[in-house]
């Protein structure tokens, strides 16, 4: 496994590693399908430890049969299980979007809400998913941390935070909050593209010459 730095790159060296990523990926959006704030809350729900691509060949099968939180929150466990069996963890995640369903049916007259408190308050729904949620629905200030922005800001040098909170604060340090939705998915972008786990493609990156890790790389090819 490559060490991540040890030390922060500077602030402006930071804040041109952002403008290449955003220059990358100016159209970057999140890659699950939805045609609602519900449908994207139950999906974010299950796309935890598991791809897009694999929630978006699973969720349409799901919102056919439970369209609504009314629906979904009435819905028999096992059948909810069965159906969303290929995303992992199946029995928690379908216990949590049918909890949250009911949440959502019974305290919000089946909106989702746009406050962050509240989002958080429904049964799964940690910073991340709130953060992913704010972003993509409600145009919401967020910047979601997950696997990808983790590890990437990390070998970009941008922080040496050790919790998704920590990592998101030096992020939003860098940016006005406007962007900081779109900055989560410049990283994640980048880190399934180019910057990938466990082997980055250095050689192909556009941010190499303001990146600490090829160095780093480097020197683990010489020790
Ligand atoms: S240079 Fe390498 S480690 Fe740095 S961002 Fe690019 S792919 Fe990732």
């Amino acid at each position: 496994m490559i060490p991540f730095p040890k030390k922060k790159v500077p602030r402006r060296v930071a804040r041109e590693q952002l403008e290449i990523l955003e220059s990358l990926y100016p159209h970057a959006v999140t890659a699950l399908n939805y045609r609602n704030e519900f449908e994207l809350l139950v999906a974010v729900i299950l796309s935890a430890q598991c791809t897009d691509a694999r929630v978006n060949m699973t969720t349409p099968a799901l919102f056919a049969r439970y369209p609504t939180p009314q629906k979904l929150a009435a819905a028999d466990q096992a059948d909810v299980e069965q159906m969303i069996k290929s995303c992992g963890f199946f029995r928690m995640k379908s216990r949590n979007i049918i909890a949250a369903a009911r949440d959502l049916a019974d305290r919000y007259g089946g909106r989702v809400p746009s406050e962050r408190e509240e989002l958080e308050s429904l049964a799964g729904v940690g910073r991340k998913t709130a953060s992913v949620v704010l972003a993509a629905a409600f145009k919401g200030e967020a910047l979601a941390v997950d696997t990808h922005v983790f590890r990437v800001s990390h070998r970009l040098g941008i922080t040496l935070g050790t919790t998704p909170r920590h990592v998101e604060q030096d992020l939003t340090a860098l940016l006005p909050p406007s962007k900081w939705g779109d900055a989560s998915h410049w990283l994640i972008l980048h880190g399934r593209q180019v910057c990938k786990a466990p082997t980055p493609r250095c050689p192909q990156c556009a941010l190499r010459s303001l990146c600490p890790t090829p160095k780093i790389i480097a020197r683990m090819g010489r020790s």
